[in-house]
């Protein structure tokens, strides 16, 4: 006879994978048991046993078709599971084109979701006042910045040159966008529901909502407690436990965060070439400790930079936690662009740090801390992991994981997906540092 299962209460979907630990990490930080799946189960039947799950996809920049079809497909599985309230993630800076994907996500889960009571309308929110993303007049703010004048203006797949909200998102839905502004989420949660519903009335189904601090959060959160569907960044996952009533003080956090203990070598990966992780790489390097730089065009020759890689940790990984990286500077990324190609010069470096990954985990790594989030994408791949378990978070946004893959022999194998600017200085021996207490 099997145990009862209690019902999975929110059900996310992610459109990338460190996006989706960031918001399962949020979740867990209230209280929630939180399970994230790399896309839909194989054994789509099987109950899972948690109290939010997060199904992660790669779905921010494919045709928006496709995103559609995929996040639909993800709506269906969880809704199977028998999840009460549905959270569409995207990422706090709301990456997307004109043409999605955000918009037709949204419109789709909506009108998926239009038979249940209050299934008609729903919200934007990217913010996440701890990462420096606030919205105000619908405007969204990078610290002090809006996201106009930020380094997103310009990414090279999503760039965001508008930081008005309801005009950047009217352009991607065939629904009517509104506002909720700060004067009203100030007044708190019930103030917030009678804007929803003077929107509603003028016809609006998707309301950008303004925050500019965790207290925000929680009052919107409190304002959505009987929507079928939301939208955010991870940031709203603060404020929605509270309506299972998650947040009672200590034992419910103390108990969502448990992860089996961690053993086995150490082990960092980073194909990031972010800011903050030049430094972080910087400063593992600084501290005397071992590293390995993979060299692009070294690989794109042919020469087995993987087989050497792994040679060269074989020597050092019995001494402590050990750093391979292709993190470089801009000049010198744009460089072996020029020569490469963006695409190959990607595709390559993540190949290769996937194969190297595998290699670790082969030879003993347990613990492994991966820099990127494409990079991470592959790693994960690459191990054929298919669900993680979420544990306590190191810096805001990455949480260590639990995971298994079948390179790890039936051991548990922990893993922190750090998305490119997220994590301190010291972040890489932190991290293995909080483990280990
Ligand atoms: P972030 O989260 O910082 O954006 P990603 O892993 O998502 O990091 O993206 C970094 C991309 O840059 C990956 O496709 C990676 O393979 C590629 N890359 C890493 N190092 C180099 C390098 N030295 N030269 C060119 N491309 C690189």
């Amino acid at each position: 006879m099997s145990a009862m299962v209690a019902k999975p209460l929110l059900g996310c979907i992610a459109d990338d994978f460190t996006g989706a630990t960031d918001l399962a990490n949020n979740l867990v930080r209230s209280g929630m048991r939180t399970v994230q799946t790399i896309g839909i189960p194989e054994d789509e039947s099987a109950a899972i046993d948690a109290d939010a799950i997060v199904v992660a996809l790669k779905s921010r920049t494919i045709a928006p078709a496709d995103a559609v079809a995929q996040s639909l497909d993800a709506l269906r599985w969880l809704r199977a599971q028998g999840v009460q309230q549905v959270y569409f993630k995207y990422c706090s800076t709301f990456d997307s084109t004109p043409e999605g994907n955000i918009g037709p996500v949204t419109d789709a889960l909506l009108d998926a979701l239009s038979d249940l009571p209050n299934g008609e309308f729903t919200i934007a929110c990217p913010a996440f006042p701890e990462n420096q993303r606030t919205i105000f007049n619908g405007h969204l703010f990078v610290g002090e910045q809006l996201l106009s004048d930020s380094g997103m203006r310009n990414h090279p797949l999503t760039p965001m040159t508008d930081a008005n909200l309801v005009r950047v998102l009217q352009l991607q839905t065939k629904h009517k966008v509104g506002l909720v502004t700060y004067d009203v989420v100030a007044q708190g949660a019930r103030a917030i529901r009678e804007r929803f519903a003077a929107l509603k009335a003028e016809g609006v189904r998707i309301a950008v909502v303004d925050a500019v601090s965790n207290e925000d959060l929680i009052q919107i959160g409190a304002a959505v407690q009987d929507m079928p569907l939301v939208t955010a960044g991870s940031g709203l996952a603060i404020g929605l436990p509270q309506n299972w009533q998650f947040n009672e003080p200590g034992a419910a956090a103390a108990r969502a965060d448990r992860l089996p203990p961690a053993a086995g070598l150490r082990a960092i990966v980073s194909g990031s070439c972010s800011q903050a992780t030049n430094v972080q790489v910087l400063h593992f390097m600084r501290s005397g400790r071992a590293s390995f730089a993979v060299d692009p065009l070294a690989i794109a020759a042919g020469d087995d930079v993987v087989g050497e890689a792994l040679a060269w940790a074989g020597e050092h990984v019995l001494d402590g936690p050990v750093l391979v990286y292709a993190t470089a500077e801009w000049a010198s990324v744009k460089d072996v662009q020029a020569q490469l190609g963006v695409a190959r010069a990607g595709e390559l470096v993540e190949e290769a740090l996937s194969s190297i990954a595998l290699g670790l985990v082969e030879r003993g790594v347990r613990q492994l801390v991966v820099a990127g989030g494409e990079t991470s994408g592959a790693v994960v791949r690459e191990l054929n992991v298919r669900q993680m378990g979420i544990g306590p978070q190191i810096d805001p946004g990455v949480p260590w994981t639990a995971v298994h893959s079948p390179a790890c022999a039936g051991e548990t194998l922990h893993m922190a997906l750090k998305s490119g600017n997220f994590g301190t200085t010291d972040f890489f021996t932190k991290a293995f540092d909080q483990l280990a207490a």
